[in-house]
C-alpha cells in the first residue's frame, strides 16, 4: 500500500483512469483530504462504494509517529518523527512575523558528509518518499489545528536532513503537491530547496515550470576551503557550480540564496568576504550568514558576533546583499541536526 499523501493530482488520475474511473474523482478526492481533513475512504460519501474499496485497498493515511516533541520559548516545534520502518526523522517549525515555516527532511541520513553537519553523521539509509515528506507538514498542520489558531504551514525550506537533489523526483513530487491549490496550496514562491551543489541538478531545477527557489550551500569561497568543509567540492568544484547557477538563473529568472556557514578562522575572515563577492558578483543573489552551530565536538567554532557583522558589512559595502539568519529554538537543541544527534542511540530500527 502507498501513502495517499504521496499521490500528486497527475498520479491519482491516472491510477482512476486505469481503474476505469473518470480522473474528476481526483480532485474530489483531493478536496476531501485537504480541504475536508477527512482521513477515511469510507466518509468520502459522493464516491461509489466501489471506487472507495479501490482506495481503500491501494492507499493509506498513516502519518509518522510523534517520538519527541520539544517546545522552545520562541514558539519554535522540533518533532523527532518515527517513520513505519522505525527510522527517526526531523521536522522543525519556525515562527516568523510572515508565515509558519517548516524545515523538510528528505532523506534518512546523508551521504555528503560535509565536516561541520550533524546530519551528514549517519550515512544515507534511504530516501523519503514524497508522502513521507507530506506527512511533516500534515502532522505540523494537525499540531496547529490543536492550538485552536487559525494559523498553518505557509512555507516551506528543504533544509532538514539529507540532500533534496540526490532525491530529486520524490522532492519534486512533494512540491508539486505541497504546491497544488487544491491540495496544500502552498505558494511556489514560499517554498525554497537547499543544496550541496550538484551542477546538473541545478540546472534541470532551472526549468521546472514553478516559481520555486533555490537556496545553494557555498560556505567558503575558493575550492580550497570549501573541499575542506564539504567533500563534495571535490566532485563539483566551483567552476561546475557557478556555471550551472549561471544557467538556473537564465532560466528561471529567480534570485538565488548562498548559505555561508561562518567559522571562526576558517571562512570568516575578511579577506574571504573579499573573495566571496568576486566570486559571485555577476550573480542575482542574496546571502544568509549562519554563524556556526557547535554541534559536534569538533575543532569547529562560532565566530564572535564583531566578526559576523564586519564579514556582513563587507559585502553590503562590496555590492552583495547579506543578512545574518535569525536563529530559532536555541533551548531545544533545534538547530540544525541537534536533537536527532542526541537521539542517535534511537536509530536502530
Ligand atoms: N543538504 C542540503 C540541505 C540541508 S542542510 C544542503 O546542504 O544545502 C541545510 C543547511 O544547514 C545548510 O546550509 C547547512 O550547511 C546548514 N548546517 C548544517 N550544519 C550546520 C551547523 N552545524 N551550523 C549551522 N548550519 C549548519
Ligand atoms: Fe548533507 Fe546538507 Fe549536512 Fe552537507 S550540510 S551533510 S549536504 S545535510
Amino acid at each position: 500500500m502507498e501513502s495517499i499523501f504521496g499521490q500528486t493530482l497527475v498520479q491519482l488520475e491516472n491510477t482512476l483512469e486505469s481503474w476505469g474511473q473518470k480522473a474528476f474523482y481526483g480532485s474530489v478526492i483531493y478536496d476531501w483530504i485537504y480541504q475536508k481533513k477527512i482521513r477515511n475512504f469510507q466518509a468520502m460519501s459522493n464516491l461509489s462504494l466501489e471506487l472507495r474499496q479501490a482506495l481503500e485497498k491501494h492507499f493509506h493515511f498513516q502519518l509518522p509517529v510523534i517520538h519527541v516533541r520539544r517546545d522552545s520559548l520562541d514558539r519554535t516545534v522540533k518533532l523527532l518523527l518515527k517513520l513505519e520502518d522505525g527510522f527517526l526523522i526531523e521536522a522543525v517549525l519556525m515562527r516568523y512575523n510572515y508565515g509558519n515555516v517548516i524545515c523538510v527532511t528528505t532523506q534518512v541520513g546523508c551521504n555528503i558528509g560535509c565536516s561541520f553537519c550533524a546530519s551528514g553523521l549517519l550515512k544515507r539509509q534511504r530516501n523519503l518518499t514524497a508522502g513521507e515528506m507530506i506527512a511533516q507538514i500534515v502532522v505540523m498542520n494537525d499540531l496547529l489545528d490543536a492550538e485552536g489558531r487559525k494559523e498553518r504551514v505557509s512555507h516551506i525550506v528543504a533544509m532538514g536532513t539529507g540532500e533534496p537533489f540526490d532525491n530529486y523526483d520524490h522532492v519534486m513530487n512533494f512540491i508539486r503537491i505541497a504546491n497544488h491549490n487544491k491540495a496544500l496550496a502552498i505558494g511556489a514562491r514560499h517554498i525554497t530547496v537547499s543544496t550541496s551543489g550538484f551542477p546538473e541538478k541545478i540546472k534541470q531545477y532551472g526549468h521546472e515550470p514553478l516559481q520555486i527557489n533555490l537556496a545553494v550551500s557555498l560556505h567558503a569561497p575558493t575550492n580550497e576551503i570549501r573541499t575542506r568543509l564539504m567533500k563534495i567540492n571535490q566532485a563539483f568544484p566551483l567552476e561546475k557550480l557557478i556555471p550551472a547557477i549561471q544557467d538556473y538563473q537564465t532560466n528561471s529568472g529567480r534570485r538565488i540564496t548562498f548559505e555561508y556557514i561562518l567559522i571562526e578562522g576558517i571562512n570568516d575572515q575578511i579577506e574571504h568576504a573579499i573573495q566571496l563577492a568576486a566570486l559571485i558578483k555577476d550573480l542575482f543573489c542574496y546571502v544568509n550568514l549562519i554563524p556556526y552551530n557547535a554541534v559536534m565536538e569538533n575543532e569547529y567554532r562560532r565566530p564572535h558576533p564583531q566578526a559576523v557583522n564586519a564579514f556582513m558589512s563587507k559585502l553590503i559595502e562590496l555590492g552583495i546583499n547579506a543578512t545574518v539568519r535569525k536563529e530559532f529554538g536555541h533551548d531545544i537543541e533545534a538547530a540544525c541536526g541537534q536533537l536527532r544527534a542526541k537521539h542517535k542511540h534511537e536509530e536502530t530500527r
